[in-house]
């Protein structure tokens, strides 16, 4: 029942997005289609192929060269994870990345992490580029600045956040995060604190959570006085989402907290995640070890988790 209901969302927006873009509806087999494409479970000592990720970063405000080392080194080392990097930008908020006008960017990879920062872009047809992989069933992971990016293109930018599960245009000062794990019980927050006290970050504003997500933590917001989801899944149709505003400088990203849930949060997209938070046979990670990174400390040892 909920899945009908979820896909006749998915047929409204499809059809809206048909009129208000002027775009082809993309009918609910392509979808079905693009989910089979996902890799199997592995079965007893087979191996399997590594997760294909694409992480698309760059843009305003952020450590991005770093933040691709983080992401890719962290996600391999927690579960079968292969991240490709495709950064661009130079700084600037209106760069157009060059892969999303290849005809069918996505194609090839399992999952697209956006960790990008544009939000000067306003080119609507750009735009919909992006989100057409991602409505043909494309998993997605949002991180952080990719939130407000696309946020001043007209009436396509709510197309990215209903895909994205909420919509946000502006953060609270930058502090330490008092973030609270609202589903414990759920296979994405296994192993997540009750309560977690970030690095100094950015706590975005959550004007709107769309009716598909699932905020699984939130923390509350001094300035607005509100609490606000910072850890989400989303569903758009079939098309499955995990979402955090966490993330703005390196030493948050480099926390096991961070590490970790957002390993599973890729891990749920293609359905590789087990109920005890962990990756299905054949999908572990190379083992945690501390990241170094030019400029920077590595993570000191005794913050490590166990291996498993
Ligand atoms: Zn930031």
């Amino acid at each position: 029942m909920q899945m009908d209901q979820s896909l006749n969302k998915t047929r409204g927006f499809l059809a809206i997005a048909m009129l208000a873009c002027g775009v082809m509806a993309l009918s609910l087999g392509n979808v079905a289609d693009a989910q089979e494409e996902q890799p199997v479970a592995a079965k007893a000592g087979e191996t399997v192929s590594p997760i294909r990720a694409l992480l698309i970063s760059g843009g305003c405000c952020h450590d991005y060269p770093r933040q691709g080392i983080i992401i890719s080194k962290g996600l391999a080392q927690r579960a079968r994870i292969q991240v490709d990097v495709v950064e661009e930008g130079d700084g600037k908020k209106d760069h157009q990345v060059s892969k999303y006008n290849e005809a069918n960017w996505a194609d090839g990879y399992d999952v697209i992490i956006h960790n990008e920062c544009f939000g000067d872009v306003k080119d609507e047809a750009f735009i919909r580029k992006i989100l057409k992989a991602h409505m043909e069933g494309k998993p997605a992971i949002f991180i952080h600045c990719s939130m407000h990016s696309y946020r001043n293109a007209g009436d396509i930018a709510d197309g990215w956040r209903e895909l994205i599960g909420v919509t946000s245009r502006w953060h609270e000062k930058a502090r330490p995060i008092n973030v609270v794990n609202a589903m414990p019980q759920h296979p994405v927050m296994q192993g997540f604190p009750e309560k977690w006290i970030t690095p100094t970050d950015e706590l975005y504003v959550i004007e709107k959570v769309w009716p598909n997500c699932t905020p699984l933590a939130t923390a509350f917001g001094p300035q607005t006085k509100t609490e606000h989801p910072v850890i989400w899944l989303n569903t758009l149709g079939k098309t499955k989402v995990f979402g955090t505003t966490l993330g703005h400088p390196n030493e948050t990203m480099l926390s096991e907290e961070w590490l970790g849930v957002v390993t599973r949060g890729v891990l749920w997209t293609v359905d590789k995640l087990q109920e005890n938070g962990q990756p299905v046979p054949g999908y572990e990670g190379s083992g945690i070890t501390p990241i170094e990174l030019p400029g920077l400390k590595p993570i000191p040892e005794k913050s490590l988790p166990v291996s498993r």
